[in-house]
Formats: structure tokens, sequence, C-alpha cells
């Protein structure tokens, strides 16, 4: 039986029980926060984060993968914090979030010098702690895969490639990076296995989608209640489908939820809600609205929610 790393230490893959794969109990721009922290109020983000996260619990959820890498403000001791205080484990990453830029630091150093540092996080530990990242993360958005976008893409394979960790690419279905970043992590000779293409959701193009699968990848329907990409209706509609056409074994379900972002000013929630660019977005969603809906069409049964919930995320990360 392999052990998963998470931020109180290594379990039995068989205790992570049922997990939310992808949602954030803080995102910021670390930069900012180091530069500006009057203009952060760690004590509201706790508290939005144990909110968050003790509801997830209350719906049975055990686990949380936070894939919040590099640029998206990483904090293995908060993350700790908000695991002992709900008792729910948290799962951390390795990576850079970006989706063009590199600090110089990594422009003038080759790949191999990056995908150092993340072996780094997954074989010793990360900001000075004995906390292991258990998976890679990498990005391409509207951009698409740029020359710093694909190096770290490589960076992130060759980790893999090193150590045997997973690997969750953030893809952008709009400007269909995930083929070309499959690609890639191919080339670097990484087992497709072990490769989850986030936010697949997004699109409506079931053939897109299954191109995905048939590759042999997980795919992410991890977006739930940003109805600026895509409708709950519509995402419900393409999860159907897939389970229908056999694909149980490849989605992950989640939100992106984020406990609190920097992104916008705070009154920006108010205003999305108002404008119907997110809807009920939460940690809970998918199990408040999704499952029953999916339960109703007649494409998810107990089995079908023990494949997505618990055995998806568990082989995800180590098979
Ligand atoms: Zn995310």
């Amino acid at each position: 039986m392999a052990r998963v790393e998470t931020v109180q230490g290594a379990v039995e893959e068989q205790e992570l029980g049922v997990v939310l794969a992808h949602e954030h109990v803080r995102f910021r721009d670390e930069a900012v926060a180091a530069e500006w922290p009057s203009r952060y109020d760690e004590q509201l983000e706790l508290e939005a984060a144990l909110l968050a996260v003790r509801a997830a619990k209350d719906r049975g959820v055990q686990t949380i993968i936070d894939p919040t890498a590099m640029y998206g403000g990483r904090d293995v001791r908060f993350m700790k914090r908000v695991a002992d205080e709900t008792g729910v484990r948290i799962v951390a990453c390795t990576g850079i979030y970006s989706y063009d830029h590199l600090p110089h630091y990594f422009e003038n150093r080759d790949v191999d010098v990056m995908a150092d540092h993340f072996v780094e996080d997954i074989e010793k530990g990360i900001q000075g702690t004995d906390i292991k990242a258990a998976f890679l993360k990498c990005a391409a958005d509207a951009p698409g895969v740029t020359e710093h976008v694909e190096k770290i893409h490589r960076a992130v394979a060759r980790a893999s490639v090193q150590t045997g960790a997973s690997i969750m690419a953030h893809s952008m279905p709009a400007v269909a990076t995930g083929p070309r970043q499959v690609e890639i992590f191919k080339e670097e000779g990484v087992d497709l296995a072990r490769v989850q293409i986030a936010h697949c959701g997004d699109t409506d193009d079931i053939g897109y989608i299954e191109g995905l699968i048939e590759q042999g990848v997980y795919v992410g329907l991890d977006r739930y209640g940003l109805e600026m990409y895509q409708t709950i209706d519509k995402r419900n509609e393409t999860a159907a489908e897939l389970l229908r056409h056999g694909h149980a074994e490849r989605l992950i379900i989640s939100q992106d939820f984020c406990a609190t972002i920097d992104w916008f000013p705070p009154e920006a929630a108010e205003v999305f809600e108002g404008s119907g660019a997110i809807r009920n977005w939460s940690m809970t969603l998918v199990f408040d609205e999704v499952v029953p809906a999916l339960r109703e069409q007649g494409v998810m049964d107990d089995d079908t929610f023990a494949t997505i919930f618990r055995e998806n995320p568990r082989r995800w990360l180590t098979a």
C-alpha cells in the first residue's frame, strides 16, 4: 500500500477517504502579500478557510487536495493550521502557477535546475518545514503553451519522472492547451496515468475531453460554481455524458474554490454573485447540488460516487 504526503505527515492511501481534489484554502500573490502585509488580514483569511473546510467536512470530506503553487501564495504552515484545526487532511503540491511570467531567477537557469527545486519540495520538505509535496503543479491559460510555460511543464515532468510524483496541470479548453500539455509530458516520459488535466469541464466539447481521456490522463470537472467559464447545468450535462460513456474512472469533480482570493477587491464577490459570474461557489456545492442532480439523471450511484470522490484521487496520487 502506498503512502501519501499530507501537511500533517504521510498517511496510508486508504486513509484519504472522501476527497475534494481541487480546492484552495487561500489564494493570493505572495509578492504583494510579502511587500504589503498590512493589506491582508491573516485572521480573516484563517476564519474563511476554517469555515469552508468545516462545511466540506460536514458533507463527509476527509481530505482536500490543495494545488496552490508558487504565485498562488503557497504557505504550508497556513495549510497545516487549517488541517490541525479542522481535522481534514490537506495535500500540498510543488510547482509554478504561471500563465507566462517567470522570474529572472528561473529564466536564467535551465529546466533541470528548476526541476531540482521541485524535487527538493517532494523529498526534503517545503519552505523550511518537513512537510512534503505530494504532487506537481503547472499551468497553461489564455496565452497558450508559451516558452516559459513549456519550461515549467518540462521541469514538472522531469521531477515527476525522477520522484514518481503525480502532476496536475491547469488548462484552458477555450484555447485547447490540454493536448499540447499532454504531448510535453509524453515527450518527457511521464506516466500519463499520473497526470490530471484540470478545468476540462470549462468546455462542453465532449470530443475534446474524450481525446484527452484516451491518452490515459484524468480530467478535471473541477470548477463548479464558476459560471463565467461554464454554468452548473452545462457542467452537469458534460459530466452525465462522460459518465454514460463509461469514463467514471477518469473524472475528477471539484470546485476550485478559494476560501479567500486577492485577485479582486473585496466588493467584487458581491458583484460577481449579482451578475451571475459565480453561483453558490463554495467547498460544498458539488455535494449540495451536483451529486444530487447526477443521481437524479441516473448516472451516479454509490459506486460511481466512491469511484470519483475516493478512488480516482487516491489512484491519481499513488498509481
Ligand atoms: Zn485551482
